[in-house]
């Protein structure tokens, strides 16, 4: 009796410390536009082609697994889980596409996730339809919502239109479900949580840090991100992402 005892207390003693430590944290990233800086907008949500694709590559050398929300439950099974995500659904992300397609091979899958606000599809400087349908259809790609007009979801009534219609004009596109949904301006009270749990598996929020399972209340719909920005240099990118 004696013996069990002690054998499990050093199985616990053993194996407390990886309970402990062995929740991952998970980098979920956030950018805007991928272009040189036109003068359209604010610089900081610019991130230059040349350094994104450095990024990038830097992730691919460090063994780092890219995955969309469809994946959410491979974080705990994967070497180095991250997030790409881009709102707003800018057309320069078609060159996200490129350096995704140069970087790909038999051992490094590129995926990103595009928060697209589905009334502006087709605008001048926004993807078209024909665009969300190519980047779905490359694999590359998930196309998820950042609501139908981009309003604060904290100051609206018609969650319907937002959340749900927003919802089924993007699936309509890409014939693929639609499972997150990324705040406009991160902004969300529990009204809007309430609201985004009718159709949304995920709520996407810009809490700056990095994602770890705490087992708290709608933790799913708190999904924090941390924005790369124009300055942001490539030292800087590892310190955040972590080695
Ligand atoms: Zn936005």
């Amino acid at each position: 009796m004696k013996k069990t005892v002690s054998f499990f207390l050093f199985l616990f003693i053993l194996f407390l410390p990886f309970q402990v430590f062995a929740e991952r944290r998970v980098p979920i990233l956030v950018y805007h536009w991928i272009d040189e800086y036109t003068g359209v907008g604010p610089k900081d949500l610019y991130v230059m082609p040349k350094n994104f694709a450095e990024q990038m590559k830097y992730l691919r050398d460090q063994g780092f697994t890219l995955l969309t929300f469809e994946r959410w439950q491979d974080i705990d099974k994967v070497n180095k889980p991250i997030f790409i995500t881009f709102d707003d659904g800018y057309k320069d992300n078609l060159n996200v596409l490129a350096i995704f397609e140069k970087l790909q091979s038999d051992s490094f899958k590129p995926a990103g996730t595009i928060f697209v606000i589905s009334d502006f599809i087709g605008r001048s400087n926004r993807l078209s339809r024909a665009d969300l349908k190519k980047l779905s259809d490359s694999g590359l790609f998930s196309i998820q919502s950042h609501t139908a007009t981009h309003p604060n979801l904290t100051k609206i009534t018609n969650y319907s239109f937002e959340l749900k219609e927003s919802k089924e004009k993007i699936q309509n596109i890409t014939g693929k479900p639609v499972i997150a949904l990324a705040y406009p301006y991160g902004s969300y009270n529990d009204k809007v949580i309430a609201e985004t749990k009718k159709y949304y598996s995920f709520g996407i929020t810009t809490i700056p840090k990095l994602y770890s399972k705490q087992g708290i209340k709608d933790e799913n719909y708190l999904i924090p991100r941390i924005y790369i920005n124009y300055s942001t240099s490539l030292k800087e990118f590892a310190n955040m992402v972590g080695e």
